[in-house]
């Protein structure tokens, strides 16, 4: 058990930007019945300077257009501030079918090398807006953190075939969405 409860304090939606799956596209896209063109960003290495998160260096795939990543858009929130374009009044309005990436937050093993062992908290969790004063199971975190990561490791693996050809540096946005099975208009 994990001493921990999410005080809605909408923080980890402000100042990460989720980067997601294509999974995560085709799941919002058919619950939403939107197109990813409505909700998704290509992010340049220079937009991820400061707190943003930094785990994206691997889901970089390169184009005509320069490396790129793909991602939740941010947009503007009351009070100035930026976030995640799910996010209404601190609370994720797509929660029951948000990114795998949204859904592991913030735990993970104590040891990454066996997941099947105990779980703890990431380092400076939730920005220190969290509480403690419930008990989270483990196995429903472990679940979250192996799905994530299995579906994740699926997909650097097409990314980096998707690099190794040279002719990608040629391509297009919408040849790599088609070669990892999406497309930009269709909801
Ligand atoms: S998808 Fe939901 S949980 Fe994830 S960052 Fe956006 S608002 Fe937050
Ligand atoms: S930062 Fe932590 S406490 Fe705040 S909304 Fe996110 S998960 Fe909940």
């Amino acid at each position: 058990m994990i001493k921990w409860r999410c005080t809605l304090c909408g923080e980890c939606c402000k100042q990460y930007v989720p980067l997601v799956l294509p999974e995560d596209v085709q799941r919002i896209q058919s619950s939403l019945h939107r197109p990813m063109s409505s909700f998704i960003t290509f992010y340049r290495e220079t937009d991820f300077q400061g707190p943003l998160d930094e785990s994206y260096q691997p889901q970089l795939f390169q184009t005509k257009h320069g490396k790129l990543v793909m991602g939740l858009n941010r947009v503007d929130l009351e009070g100035g501030e930026v976030g995640c374009i799910f996010v209404k009044d601190n609370v994720c309005s797509i929660h029951s079918f948000k990114p795998l990436v949204c859904r592991q937050y913030p735990f993970q093993p104590v040891d990454t090398a066996n997941i099947n062992g105990p779980f703890r908290l990431m380092e400076n969790p939730c920005f220190g807006r969290h509480a403690t004063d419930e008990l989270v199971p483990e196995p429903p975190l472990r679940k979250n953190y192996i799905l994530f990561h299995q579906k994740q490791d699926a997909y650097l693996e097409k990314i980096k075939e998707w690099n190794e050809d040279p002719a990608s540096q040629h391509k297009d946005i919408d040849d790599f969405l088609q070669f990892v099975g999406l497309k930009w208009d269709e909801s």
